[in-house]
């Protein structure tokens, strides 16, 4: 066990890692974020930033004689520099489980080859590749990059052979997956933790609404069957022990054909669509990551009340140089609405600058309010 007073190591340092050291503060960790951005949204309430590219050796070196132990915050965080640091510290997620994550051929390749769950899709490269994936899957279509895609980047709709053609050539050879276009009843998400010792704690299944291809709304406890919420879990349980895991992951869902569950992807790191559970929840997804890494005994998952959150991005900022934020009272006047903001400078189109939470003792009213905030924040 790593008790309060040691220093953690986390390999990025985005919104998910400022949570995750808010949380690891708080027990009074202290925290050394990697991550090459000056302006690391987690380096602002970190005690050390190693302000450097993630796979420098000097930082890793540093990284791996002063941290107990090492997180990572993103998929994209280099699964070398996760084995590197796993030689000298302890490193959970570990990097093989994060690498099968990072790469979109290497993930179906390990759910069809343990049974889970797939929508038609077929590996893709090159012009050669074409006839034998249209074998597969049937057009429309989605390309998506094998590496380096989130928040819908790396992902083209495709409608036509013409269409599929032309994007691989953009794309420069890129490798691909290329997935059918399935009709989604809904989508969920399941976040749990599973420790060292192969124990799981599983928070209450989400649903997600998604805007061009980024988390816009997600709505907890999602909106499903008893029946569909416990094969949602025991899916992604098992995912989890196939890795053998240790740590906090997610495990997206399409609902299909009102209840026929696809797995869509997995996400080595806390997730969007748990962002619901620090205020909603017993133990927040940020705080389980604390003590899963940590090897404290894991928190209490279950919800305390219903809870809608929104996500705010980066359109919502008005002005020249998108420098105005958007009027906060249109959120802060709802007393159970709870505000988040990442500490992001530059607002841009699609990036995450921060979330609102609504708790209600009832999901529809919740759900009201997080319109009414949405409506007002989009339009005023
Ligand atoms: P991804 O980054 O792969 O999770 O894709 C982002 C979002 O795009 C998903 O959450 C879905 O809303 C949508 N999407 C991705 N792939 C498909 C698909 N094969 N069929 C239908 N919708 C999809």
């Amino acid at each position: 066990m790593i008790l309060p007073g040691a220093t953690l190591g986390l390999v990025g340092g985005g919104q998910l890692g400022r949570m995750f050291t808010m949380a690891a503060r708080n027990l009074d960790y202290r925290v050394t974020v990697l991550d090459p951005d000056p302006l690391s949204p987690a380096a602002e309430f970190a005690s050390g930033h190693l302000n450097t590219a993630y796979t420098h050796p000097v930082s890793l070196e540093e990284m791996a004689r002063t941290c107990a132990a090492v997180t990572t915050e993103f998929e994209n965080a280099p699964a070398e520099a996760l084995i590197e640091l796993a030689r000298r510290t302890t490193v959970r997620p570990s990097g093989h489980a994060v690498a099968v994550a990072q790469d979109r051929t290497v993930e179906k390749a390990f759910f069809a080859s343990n049974g889970f769950p797939l929508g038609p899709f077929a590996v893709i490269q090159t012009r050669e590749d074409i006839d034998a994936a249209l074998g597969l899957v049937k057009l429309p279509a989605v390309l998506k990059t094998a590496r380096f895609g989130y928040d819908g980047k790396g992902q083209a709709r495709i409608a036509t052979r013409e269409q599929l053609e032309t994007t691989l050539v953009d794309w420069n050879g890129a490798l691909c997956v290329l997935e059918e276009f399935v009709s989604l009843t809904k989508e969920i998400s399941v976040i749990l933790a599973r420790a060292e010792d192969g124990k799981t704690a599983i928070f209450p299944i989400a649903e997600n609404q998604h805007v061009n291809g980024i988390l816009d709304i997600t709505i907890a406890p999602a909106r499903i069957s008893a029946a569909l919420a416990e094969e949602a879990e025991d899916i992604a349980s098992r995912i989890a022990a196939k890795l053998e895991y240790v740590g906090v992951m997610a495990v997206e869902f399409f609902v299909v054909a009102g209840d026929k569950l696809l797995v869509n992807e997995i996400a080595p790191r806390p997730h969007n669509s748990g962002h619901y559970t620090i205020d909603a929840c017993r133990t927040s997804q940020f705080e389980q990551q604390v003590r899963v890494l940590c090897a404290l005994p894991l928190g209490d998952t279950s919800q305390h009340t219903p809870a809608v959150m929104l996500n705010l991005m980066g359109e919502l900022w008005r002005g020249a140089a998108n420098e105005t934020a958007p009027d906060w009272q249109s959120v802060l006047r709802h007393p159970g609405a709870h505000l988040h903001l990442y500490g992001k400078r530059q607002a841009r189109v699609g990036r995450k600058m921060g979330h609102v939470t609504v708790c209600d003792t009832e999901l529809t009213t919740a759900l009201t309010i997080a319109m009414e905030i949405k409506t007002e924040l989009t339009t005023k």
